[in-house]
């Protein structure tokens, strides 16, 4: 029997449209043919289009999910006789330590609260008591639904003489990557939030400086090699063999994102959206509380706390009735807030392919459902 199709309210993976489901009907191809380097060669055009991207900088795909792209870029940029910083705030930025950690690195951690936005002037005291040589930081906090100034943290960070790498995992697509005015050294993203893609490739935007860093540094391994990465990406290849039903999928979805809908308004959609989502919530004081602070509202996700009388898993079984699945919280967020007595979280994302309409039919159908709850 078919397993029901829920609409997918998650912040990753996201609602795919059908045409994009479609496109997974197109043709395989060999990964190391003229048609892979042309699938490839759309690809990173329109990925250039998206992230407003400098000519100093080099895209690279690699096989795996945002985190792959992720310890890829901390392996080959951080020597293990380097100091590196963590800022975090929330659950994803903490998930570069531990990558840190497990990759033998010497790292510390700069953690703000839960709700915030990296605040630059600790930031800036904390690089000026540490001679870091990296540092990374989260542009879209998925935990929390903060986003953070990562045109003035990596500033601050290159001032400091230290390489910046951005998680911009859950906010490329969505709004504006930054990179031109920040310069990361690297910014990974992947496919399956705002890009409202399937998982499987993690994305990467390389620049110049972070190929002479990897240079320098042994033991970067060889999937998570960027030198190699960026080696492929310069043919317009993939290193390892890639997921040739996602690459159609993804020709396909971002010529749509940049040639149909367009960029800017793909951007002023997901703001759009986030405005109608606090609207929405502030007008409901008595469920729903907003988490974050309209200056540090992320563009993709909302984050409200929920008053203690509803139960979250009521909620997720009576909106699964109604067909859609809903986000209850990040876990390990929840349980800290859980261990301080504090409201538990949901998140309401508003990210990728979810349009204004499909939004509204959600938020009327969670409406509905969490007033029947308290009743
Ligand atoms: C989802 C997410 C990740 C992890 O990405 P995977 O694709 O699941 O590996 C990392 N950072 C942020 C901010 C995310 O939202």
């Amino acid at each position: 029997m078919p397993r029901q199709a829920l609409e997918l309210f998650i912040p990753g993976p996201t609602w795919l449209r059908p045409e994009t489901r479609q496109a997974a009907l197109l043709p395989e191809f060999g990964h190391r043919d003229s048609q892979a380097r042309e699938v490839v060669s759309s690809i990173f055009d329109n990925l250039r289009a998206i992230a407003e991207l400098p000519d100093d900088y080099d895209i690279a795909l690699v096989n795996g999910s945002g985190s792959t792209g992720m310890e890829c870029a901390l392996r080959s940029l951080v020597a293990d006789d380097d100091r590196l910083l963590c800022v975090t705030v929330g659950v994803f930025g903490a998930l570069f330590h531990s990558m840190a950690i497990g990759n033998g690195k010497q790292v510390e951690r700069l953690d703000f609260e839960p709700g915030c936005s990296i605040d630059l002037d600790v930031l800036e005291h904390t690089l000026r008591n540490g001679r870091f040589n990296v540092v990374t930081l989260t542009h879209n906090e998925s935990s929390t639904g903060v986003v953070s100034d990562i045109v003035g943290a990596c500033r601050l960070i290159r001032a400091h003489g230290a390489l910046p790498i951005v998680d911009g995992v859950s906010l490329f697509g969505g709004d504006h990557s930054r990179i031109a005015d920040a310069l990361p050294a690297v910014y990974a993203t992947t496919t399956q939030k705002c890009l409202a893609l399937p998982a499987g490739q993690a994305i990467l935007f390389v620049h110049r400086d972070a190929l002479d860093k990897a240079a320098q540094v042994s033991n970067r391994g060889y999937t998570s090699d960027l030198l190699k990465h960026v080696e492929f990406g310069r043919d317009r290849q993939i290193m390892t063999t890639p997921d040739t039903t996602l690459l159609n999928q993804m020709q396909v979805q971002l010529d749509t994102i940049v040639h149909a809908e367009g960029v800017l308004q793909r951007f002023a959609r997901h703001r759009a959206m986030r405005a109608t989502v606090r609207a929405w919530a502030t007008a409901r004081p008595d469920r729903f509380e907003l988490f974050v602070a309209d200056a540090d509202a992320s563009p993709s996700l909302t984050t409200v706390s929920i008053d203690p009388a509803l139960d979250p898993a009521a909620l997720k079984a009576a909106m699964r009735e109604r067909g859609y699945l809903i986000d209850t919280g990040h876990k390990k967020l929840n349980d800290i807030l859980g261990a301080q007595s504090r409201r538990l979280l949901i998140r309401i994302p508003h990210m990728g392919d979810i349009g204004p309409a499909m939004l509204d039919r959600y938020l009327d159908a969670l409406d509905s459902e969490s007033a029947a709850l308290r009743r």
